[in-house]
């Protein structure tokens, strides 16, 4: 076979852990029993990759999956067996609703309108459709407010054709355990969930699962504790990291004090540093915020970033390491046992959401572990 260049030439490499992905599962799923845990894959798995991650989480017993947009779900539906259910968050676009019912994809029914066209349409084919009805508890961003799910409660027509699997809602500061807020979501959720006797109820993400007890109703939604993100500020069991990213040195050099490095010169040592450049920037989703800030990490040894990110490389200093311990060639950590998505994220300005989801695509990606084990080097 001949070698395939994305993946011999690659200058950065993603290794997934599908093995820590499903410890992380059966963490939460025991965290939060009785409660269902349900597994929330929007985003190409928060870009972990979609169809690795629904094996994994499949036979790790997950049977409800989340993704935002329907495009997201028509990729997803074929990858899960008959007896999961698959809802789309971002609401029933206009238009969209005979191929979401004909692909038996459950929708979130945001407003009014959603439930209009839903109902219209269950009425029409004569038989009553699936959905799941979300509230706006408080963060003003999806849901029905609570006098539109009175109404749509007393709609007798509503609760013939609309079979509700579940009633949901969203918090906006689950991450802070200690935010007013949350009580009062909540206490919002349960009054508007009272009209829909019955429905399984749906309320946390990964942070509202390691609040009180109260807050895990019938099914959470986890997402980024899944891919091993710091879900809450309480003291969480830490979860299992999921994601590994190594760079490549292109280039090393030994540079002398005041001498400049990269765009703007805006780094100079006060003496001299050994310099090397790594095969990752800012087009493979490593923020240029990262610039000056932060480090890569090898042989437990931190290796600051100098200079600011290019579009392809960044610098970093290596003057930490013996010279002979490291050549042109030789692979550094930027995400690792050393330095998980969180503290990357922290350096960055930025979220660990938003450091995984920015994962490029010229990455070469193997996953490990589990049921996925495969790519290459
Ligand atoms: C993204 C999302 C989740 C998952 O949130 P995490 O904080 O990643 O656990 C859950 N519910 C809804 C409605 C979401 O949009």
């Amino acid at each position: 076979m001949t070698p395939d260049p994305a993946i011999t030439g690659a200058t950065g490499r993603l290794t997934i852990d599908l093995d820590a992905l499903a410890a992380n599962h059966a963490r939460l799923a025991a965290h939060v029993a009785p409660a269902e845990c349900a597994a929330v894959v929007k985003a190409d798995a928060y870009g972990l990759g979609i169809a690795p991650t629904l094996r994994t989480l499949v036979a790790a017993g997950c049977r409800s999956f989340f993704v935002a947009h329907l495009a997201e779900a028509h990729e997803a539906k074929p990858l899960l067996p008959d007896d999961a259910d698959l809802y789309v968050l971002n609401g029933l676009v206009a238009g969209t609703e005979a191929l979401c019912a004909s692909a038996g994809i459950i929708p979130v029914l945001n407003t009014i309108a959603q439930a209009v066209r839903w109902q219209a349409l269950a009425q029409q084919s004569g038989r009553p459709l699936d959905a799941a009805l979300q509230f706006d508890s408080g963060m003003s961003r999806l849901g029905v407010a609570p006098e539109e799910a009175r109404s749509l409660a007393q709609d007798p027509d509503f609760r013939k054709w609309v079979r509700l699997r579940l009633v949901m809602s969203h918090l906006a500061c689950a991450d802070d355990s200690a935010a007013p807020a949350n009580g009062a979501q909540a206490d919002a959720f349960d009054a508007m969930a009272a009209l829909f006797p019955g429905v399984p109820r749906s309320l946390a993400n990964s942070g509202g699962i390691f609040l009180p007890a109260r807050f895990r109703h019938d099914l959470v939604r986890p997402g980024i504790a899944l891919y091993g993100g710091t879900p809450s500020d309480i003291t969480a069991p830490s979860m299992r990291p999921v994601v590994r990213l190594e760079a490549r040195i292109v280039q090393l050099r030994t540079i002398s004090a005041g001498t400049g490095v990269g765009y703007g010169l805006t780094f100079r040592p006060d003496g001299p540093r050994r310099i090397a450049t790594l095969g990752v920037g800012y087009a493979d989703g490593w923020p240029r915020s990262l610039s000056n800030r932060g480090a890569a990490w090898r042989g437990g040894k931190r290796l600051p970033i100098v200079g600011r990110v290019s579009m392809d490389s960044m610098a970093i200093d290596v003057s930490a390491l013996p010279e002979a311990s490291i050549a042109e060639g030789d692979w550094v950590d930027l995400i690792g046992a050393d330095q998980t998505i969180d503290p990357v994220a922290a350096d960055a300005g930025t979220i660990s959401y938003e450091i995984l989801t920015s994962l490029g695509r010229r990455y070469a990606r193997r996953y490990v572990g589990g049921f996925g084990a495969q790519g290459a080097e």
